[in-house]
């Protein structure tokens, strides 16, 4: 019989984009990724993807440049607080809205 007390781990090793809805209608801040300091990206070569895997909505891409789902991104930051090479920030989605900078 299966212990109860890990219940919680079995879903999270299942989640996915969408399990909460969409979380992005909840960001105050977005990720937004330096890629010339990316070392996946800088590199050319699939390293690193900490970013992806700490990632608890699954909205980062494990791709050469990592993109955000922003549908799903809720902007809690992790990613930018794991991102061993400070690659990236969050900036206020206030900025977005009024066109202020690149999307
Ligand atoms: S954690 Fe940082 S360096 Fe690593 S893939 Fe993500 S953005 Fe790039
Ligand atoms: S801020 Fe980063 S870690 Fe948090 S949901 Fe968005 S992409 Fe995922």
């Amino acid at each position: 019989m299966p212990d109860s007390r890990f219940k919680i781990m079995t879903s999270a090793a299942t989640s996915g984009p969408g399990d909460a809805g969409r979380t992005g209608s909840w960001r105050v801040e977005r990720p937004v990724i330096d890629y010339s300091r990316c070392t996946p990206a800088r590199t050319g070569r699939h390293a690193c993807h900490l970013c992806w895997f700490y990632c608890p909505d699954v909205a980062v891409s494990k791709t050469i440049e990592p993109q955000f789902d922003l549908d799903y991104c809720k902007g809690c930051g992790i990613c930018a607080e794991e991102c061993p090479v400070g690659a990236i920030t969050m900036v206020a989605e206030e900025t977005f809205a009024e066109g202020g900078a690149d999307e």
